[in-house]
């Protein structure tokens, strides 16, 4: 994956929001990058613009995106058919909202096999069935006759990742897939996507707003805020060592077993109006370290760590 210089612009009612402001990161073959960040600071959103999923009537994207050697912003039709399911599969958040209510896990499965290898019927009920063995559900041949509603939260989320698998993707796009999890099954699940993408060597985008989570799963980091990409880096490196005061005031606010019985120090304010973005850095309203040229000038992105970095006026000014 190959992102250059991407913005996605969403027409609204109050004006124009930018949701992805000028993000560029790559991810390597066999390799899991993490997005992450608060609620609204656009992980999803250039979730989905890998997929080309965003309203074409309402968003304005610029900036390249190239999956596989291929331009995503210049398929058709015909191609994004291909592309999704294919190249790339998606496990989305809820998967009692993605995956369709009446038709069997079976029959959905079997229909995004038989669509992407033209193979019989038959043959796209066995790879179903294997799918669905791969991700450790029990009783797979049985199961595959149920509905949604049939099976409970963390079988749904393992059915769908099933469903994403089912083509060999070399792309996949996770978007939260743990958070409607309790915290038992979702260990489960994340350790079964782990296993299934070192094993199948695909490379994947996580998104998550939970730090543990991400420090499971992923090689690399890239934080986000207000649309922008704040710090890059491998997972050790972000988490262990942060630079920029918005990973470290993340990582002071995140909950660990070893905090019992100490405060936790949360990051005062709320992200900015994306409709209303600030001149310079958009954390200055919240940043301890906020200086005067924070408020003219946009900081760049300065090399930090072993091969990441991090866009904040204090690296660029030791
Ligand atoms: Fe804080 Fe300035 Fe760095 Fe932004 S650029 S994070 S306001 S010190």
């Amino acid at each position: 994956v190959d992102v250059r210089d991407r913005t996605v612009r969403f027409h609204t009612a109050r004006g124009e929001a930018v949701a992805v402001n000028h993000v560029s990161f790559d991810v390597r073959s066999g390799e899991v990058l993490g997005l992450i960040g608060e609620s609204g600071c656009g992980k999803s959103v250039t979730l989905r613009a890998l997929m080309k999923l965003l309203p074409p009537a309402r968003t304005t994207i610029t900036g390249g995106v190239q999956v596989d050697g291929r331009d995503v912003l210049a398929m058709n039709e015909r191609e994004l058919g291909d592309y999704r399911g294919g190249t790339t599969a998606m496990i989305f958040q809820d998967p009692a909202l993605a995956l369709d209510p009446v038709y069997t896990i079976g029959q959905q499965i079997g229909e995004a096999v038989q669509r992407h290898t033209g193979c019989s019927k038959a043959q796209a009920r066995d790879r179903a069935q294997a799918l669905l063995e791969q991700v450790k559900v029990p009783s797979a041949r049985s199961r595959l006759d149920n509905y949604p509603h049939e099976m409970s939260g963390g079988m749904r989320q393992r059915a769908m990742i099933a469903l994403a698998l089912s083509c060999n993707p070399k792309l996949v796009l996770a978007d939260e897939p743990t958070t409607a999890l309790d915290a038992t099954v979702q260990i489960q699940v994340l350790l079964i996507i782990r296993e299934l993408q070192q094993r199948l060597g695909m490379s994947a985008v996580f998104v998550t707003h939970d730090l543990g989570v991400a420090a499971e799963i992923c090689d690399r980091i890239a934080v986000m805020y207000a649309g922008r990409i704040v710090e890059t880096g491998t997972v050790g490196d972000v988490l262990q060592r942060p630079q920029h005061p918005y990973t470290q005031a993340l990582l002071a606010s995140t909950i660990h077993g070893s905090m019992r019985g100490t405060r936790i120090d949360g990051i005062p304010g709320a992200p900015p109006d994306l409709t209303r973005l600030p001149a310079g850095c958009a954390f200055r309203e919240r940043c301890s370290k906020a200086m005067a040229q924070c408020a003219s000038e946009v900081p760049p992105h300065m090399p930090v760590h072993d091969g990441g970095q991090a866009a904040c006026w204090l690296l660029a000014n030791p």
